[in-house]
């Protein structure tokens, strides 16, 4: 079972770019079909044929699936090597030349982890066997042109990875305190209302809100506001599981989503943050600050609108019965625990 929390996107590009490649790709290899046919290797001619089919399949099944997979990707990178290893063989040194765009292909799909040691794999396995098949001096120049464009390849993969992980993570985090944002709280918001109706898996949503932010801005400055929030993210964030996420919503709102989480278990963990800030426990050199809290349960039936729309209510009591309390939501049943307010 795949976990809420988890991103199992392996596709480094978008399923329209990655079809689209192979689908030109087996165009450009399949132009070879007519002219294995007419000079006999009709052998090769089929051969060549179905795998471009084969290619051509994965890809639109890649394109139109709706839930993604990396075995695709795997079986439309295997075929490429045993294309290009019917081509090294059926026309020798001349079927060197396919290694130029398996390096590329290769770099283009896999993570740079994986298709870095297959590039180094195939390279080393091109260059053994055209050893003897050409003159030692354009020998040399294979190795030269080879290395280099495995070289350049790589470093294009890496690049791209890191650049992809750079933009990625600029899209789901809030610059001022590191927490997820509002984009991504509403993606995951949806993934753990899927897994609540599919796998009968229940996860918990806490809104917090920060009591009195202004006053705290008002008396000691937007900088110092801005230091609670920070202060509190690292707090919250520090104290959580690996798979719950922490979501700042916008100004002093925030976000807890605790997959396979009881709401017993959520209001005793809000009650334990509310407690320690209450406390003033944080840091000595901000001001004390108090939070109020919504707890609502994952519904069985609803939409993630009106999870969330409980979820404000219980923090919206919290607020209006004086603020630095934990309530719960009208659908979502606790165990007794002290200090816990229900709507
Ligand atoms: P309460 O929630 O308890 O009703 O009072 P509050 O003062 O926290 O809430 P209110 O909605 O009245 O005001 C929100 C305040 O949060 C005002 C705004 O300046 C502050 N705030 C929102 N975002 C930021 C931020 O990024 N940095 C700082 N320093 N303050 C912020
Ligand atoms: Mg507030
Ligand atoms: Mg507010």
């Amino acid at each position: 079972m795949n976990v809420p929390g988890t991103d199992p996107n392996p596709y480094r590009y978008s399923k329209r770019n990655f079809s689209l490649v192979f689908f030109l790709g087996g165009l450009a290899m399949l132009s070879f079909v007519p002219r294995n046919w007419r000079s006999g290797d009709v052998l090769v001619a089929v051969l060549i044929a179905v795998l471009v089919a084969v290619i051509w399949g994965l890809a639109a099944w890649a394109l139109l699936r709706q839930r993604n997979g990396s075995a695709v990707i795997l079986w439309v990178t295997v075929l490429c090597n045993v294309g290009c290893l019917v081509a090294l063989f059926h026309l020798h040194r001349v079927g060197v030349y396919w290694f130029f765009p398996l390096l590329l292909a290769t770099s283009f799909v896999l993570p740079w982890r994986w298709s870095i040691p297959v590039n180094v794999v195939n390279v080393a396995f091109a260059l053994f066997f055209a050893f003897g098949w050409m003159p030692l001096e354009q020998y040399y120049r294979l190795i030269a042109t080879l290395s280099i464009s495995m070289l350049f390849s790589s470093l294009f993969s890496i690049n791209i990875e890191r650049q992809g992980g750079l933009l990625m993570s600029l899209v789901i985090h809030d610059p001022l305190t590191g927490a997820f944002n509002r984009r991504y709280f509403e993606q995951k918001l949806s993934e753990s209302l899927r897994y609540r109706k599919r796998e009968g898996m229940v996860s918990c949503l806490v809104l917090i809100d920060i009591d009195h932010l202004k006053p705290i801005n008002d008396i000691h400055g937007h900088a110092m506001g801005d230091r609670v929030l920070v202060a509190f993210s690292s707090f919250i964030s520090g104290q959580l599981r690996p798979l719950d996420r922490f979501f700042r919503l916008g100004g002093e709102e925030f976000a807890i989503l605790l997959p396979d989480t009881t709401a017993t278990q959520a209001v005793q963990l809000a009650e334990r943050f509310r407690r320690y800030l209450a406390d003033g426990s944080l840091d000595g050199i901000l001001p004390a600050f108090t939070i109020s809290a919504g707890v609502a349960e994952s519904p069985e039936q609803g939409t993630e609108g009106e999870w969330l729309a409980q979820c404000d209510q219980a923090l919206y009591a919290a607020k209006e019965s004086g603020r630095n309390r934990v309530v719960v939501a009208e659908n979502t049943s606790v165990n007794e625990s002290p200090g816990i307010e229900a709507l």
